[in-house]
């Protein structure tokens, strides 16, 4: 089965019973990335969050599958453990708790869940820096507090090296480029790239084509009022580029 297949997938606020999503259909295969892009308001971090198990939104009908099975019916921790990794559009700062043991509990919680080994902290120690090292970060990311003054481009490597030491199989990334300068984006970029693997898939969340540029994307959405109203390949940025999302309504 796809690694990721949504069809149809109508969702609402929960709280105003509004309607975001209305009818949003993608599938993800093994090894792909994917970008989902559109208008500010288009649904994007909505579908992001329904995929995750948000609580203040509510699945009103259609199906998602995760490698075959019903992502919908799982609780949003099961999920988180059974691979599905989202980074955040302001990602939360964690006072008083270092990167370090912030991981090393995340990672022994999806190991348990997993009934796969849990690490000891000297054996994580090896395990994350190893992580840091691939991923060209600096290893004092690992004693500070989780996020705190961080400045946007580490907050954003960070969140690669979380779905890096958590192993994800599917990564969806919200805007991991906004408001980053030019050198900042590069090093995200890099990281993103060197977590790309033939097992997983990740699908980036992006307003702007020049993160694009640096992530080649597999397939691009183009997203309009709740639904995928076009899926092409990465030609479809350059249309972006030139006519603006006004061309796909
Ligand atoms: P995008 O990420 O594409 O900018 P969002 O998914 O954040 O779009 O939002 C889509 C629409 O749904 C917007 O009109 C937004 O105001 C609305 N929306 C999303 N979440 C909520 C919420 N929790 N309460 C009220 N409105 C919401
Ligand atoms: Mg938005
Ligand atoms: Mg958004």
């Amino acid at each position: 089965p796809p690694l990721l297949e949504v069809r149809d997938l109508e969702a609402r606020v929960v709280a105003t019973a509004r309607p975001i999503l209305k009818g949003f259909s993608l599938s993800v295969q093994e090894g792909e990335v994917h970008a989902l892009m559109g208008k500010n308001g288009s649904g994007k971090s909505t579908f992001a969050k329904v995929l995750v198990g948000h609580p203040g939104y509510e699945v009103t009908g259609g199906s998602v599958a995760y490698r075959g099975k019903d992502l919908m019916a799982m609780a949003p921790e099961e999920r988180s453990h059974a691979g599905l990794f989202l980074s955040f559009q302001a990602p939360v700062e964690i006072p008083g708790v270092s990167n370090m043991d912030f991981l090393r509990m995340a990672y022994n919680a999806k190991q348990k869940a997993r009934g796969e080994p849990e690490k000891d902290p000297l054996e994580f120690y090896a395990y994350v820096v190893q992580k840091v090292q691939q991923l060209k970060m600096d290893s004092s990311f690992l004693n500070r507090n989780v996020n705190e003054g961080f400045s946007g481009g580490e907050k954003k490597r960070n969140e690669i090296l979380q779905l890096a030491v958590l192993e994800a199989e599917l990564a969806v990334l919200d805007e991991i480029d906004s408001g980053l300068d030019v050198d900042a984006l590069r090093d995200v970029a890099a990281a993103v790239n060197h977590f790309k693997r033939p097992t997983s898939g990740l699908l980036l969340i992006t307003h702007y084509r020049r993160l694009l540029d640096l992530i080649e994307p597999d397939v691009i959405h183009i997203v309009a009022d709740g639904r995928v109203v076009r899926s092409g390949d990465k030609s479809l940025s350059g249309t972006l580029e030139e006519e603006g999302f006004g061309a796909f309504n």
